[in-house]
């Protein structure tokens, strides 16, 4: 059966001088709102310690310029901040922080009966109009909200959501485990191994020179004491390193859409992994860091995509000993036979030799084929 999603399109813009000040006043509206609405609330709850439930129109009047932008941005604020605070209560996280300026700014409208379309090259967005852009092939259904947003490098941008219409992808009769590769990205229990791209860390190692040369930079000011904000080349150098960090975001993201769909399509059970991947980022260096953020990314992909196109993801307990177990005869290794870093080992059982990495994700395929048959989700797919 057909199934209908919301699905983001991330579209480069390219704003004249009047829509870059447009833009500007937006983020710097929404901020304000945000950060007004936010203290305005917990000055409420310290004197009443009862929650205030203000809106943006409220403030209209006294801040008359929150009129010049799109009320609808400033009522998505409102939404987000809600949001924010019943995460919170109801998910433990944490309370609703002030923005500042100059980080992550954006702000998002929604479409009311053609205020947000596209052309072949251009978006139209409420209060502003067409917009040059850089448009993708196709983009078919219709489109629900816009989030506007300007980068560390200067580079705007815009997140359609658009609601598209998939059919289901035929089913492979194949299965597959994935295991987190200690070199490699990832390794399958097919034994491919998918390598972290080049050009990815032909990237990293050029951000880590930029980034060096942006302390240098800092160094030299404050040895000349001079602010940051008045040395030009240190301004210089750091919308480079934000230029070099955008595109490995882009490349990066653009490697993982491309790697999970094929194992969707390619596969009907895809067994992974359920790691700990915020313990993990924890007091790793900088590229180890970027790789498990990718992992979380990567899982994240296969969880909607699976539901999108009909397939089977199964996650595994990560308590669950697939690096400790013989895929050959399931003997459990004991602490003694743990052989700790090493890339191969023998069973003390069956004396097969086990790759490391390939061994855990052949037990992690026949660990979620055990799970998916037992939760019965997978009937159509050839397990029986
Ligand atoms: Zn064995």
């Amino acid at each position: 059966m057909p199934t209908q999603i919301l699905k983001a399109y991330k579209i480069r813009l390219y704003p004249n001088a009047e829509q870059q000040v447009f833009f500007a006043k937006s983020f710097g509206c929404s901020r304000f709102i945000w950060n007004k609405m936010l203290a305005d609330k917990i000055d409420h709850y310290k004197a009443t310690k009862t929650t205030l439930n203000n809106t943006p129109a409220q403030y209209k009047k006294e801040f008359e310029w929150l009129k010049e932008v799109d009320s609808l941005a400033l009522a998505n604020v409102q939404q987000n901040l809600r949001a924010a605070y019943s995460k919170f209560f109801k998910q433990g996280s944490g309370f609703p922080k002030f923005k500042k300026k100059g980080q992550r700014d954006s702000y998002t409208t929604n479409n009311q009966k053609g205020t947000v379309a596209i052309t072949k090259n251009t978006v139209k967005l409420p209060k502003i109009g067409h917009i040059n852009a850089k448009l993708p092939d196709k983009i078919n259904g219709l489109i629900k909200s816009a989030t506007i947003s300007r980068k560390p490098s200067g580079r705007y941008y815009v997140s359609l959501l658009v609601e598209t219409v998939i059919e289901p992808l035929s089913k492979t009769h194949s299965n597959i485990g994935i295991d987190l590769g200690l070199t490699d990205f990832i390794v399958l229990s097919d034994g491919t191994r998918v390598a972290n791209p080049k050009f990815l860390s032909k990237l990293q190692d050029k951000l880590s020179r930029e980034q060096k040369i942006l302390a240098k930079r800092r160094e030299v000011a404050k040895t000349d004491q001079r602010k940051l904000s008045d040395s030009k080349n240190y301004q210089k150098q750091k919308l480079k390193v934000a230029k070099v960090y955008e595109k490995i975001t882009n490349a990066r993201k653009d490697f993982l859409h491309k790697l999970s769909f094929s194992l969707i399509k390619n596969h009907d059970v895809i067994a992974i992994e359920d790691l700990n991947v915020k313990g993990m980022v924890k007091n790793r260096k900088l590229a180890k860091a970027i790789s498990d953020s990718s992992w979380s990314s990567f899982t994240t992909m296969l969880a909607y995509k699976s539901e999108w196109y009909g397939k089977t993801l199964v996650k595994i307990d990560r308590w669950f000993p697939s690096s400790k177990t013989c895929s050959g005869c399931g003997h459990l290794l004991t602490k003694a036979e743990w052989p700790l870093s090493v890339r191969s080992w023998n069973c003390p059982s069956c004396l097969q030799e086990n790759d490391r990495d390939l061994n855990a994700s052949i037990n992690i395929l026949n660990q979620g084929l055990l799970l998916a048959k037992q939760s019965k989700t997978v009937g159509a797919t050839g397990l029986a």
